[in-house]
């Protein structure tokens, strides 16, 4: 790896560069916390958190885990398993909207 400062080649498990002082740390990612999602959520938004995680289809992740929950048959047990272990997505909207319980009746049925 070379330092993008001052580009002096360095072994690739430098941090810093020892000239410039640069970070070297080109594979920092940032952090993704796994947590449940509250956007892609069909029971208790443990496939859409995990496809958030992982980035991908959350569809998919559902037919995989539902395909390994028939055929294998821990997957319920794992559902709740994470619906227990993941934390569920902190709230970003804030809570000055009706809450969701009290949605109102249709005026009319017809
Ligand atoms: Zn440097």
């Amino acid at each position: 790896m070379y330092c993008p400062q001052c580009g002096k080649e360095y072994a690739s498990g430098s941090n810093f560069c020892c000239q410039c002082g640069a970070s070297l740390g080109a594979t920092v990612r940032s952090q993704r916390k796994l947590t449940r999602s509250r956007r892609d959520e069909k029971i208790a938004g443990v496939c859409g958190g995990v496809a958030e995680y992982l980035e991908v289809d959350s569809t998919l992740i559902r037919l995989i885990w539902l395909a390994a929950a028939l055929l294998v048959g821990w997957g319920v047990i794992a559902y709740l398993i994470a619906w227990i272990a993941i934390p569920q997505e902190p709230e970003t909207q804030p809570a000055t909207a009706e809450p969701s319980s009290a949605r109102p009746a249709p005026a009319s049925n017809s």
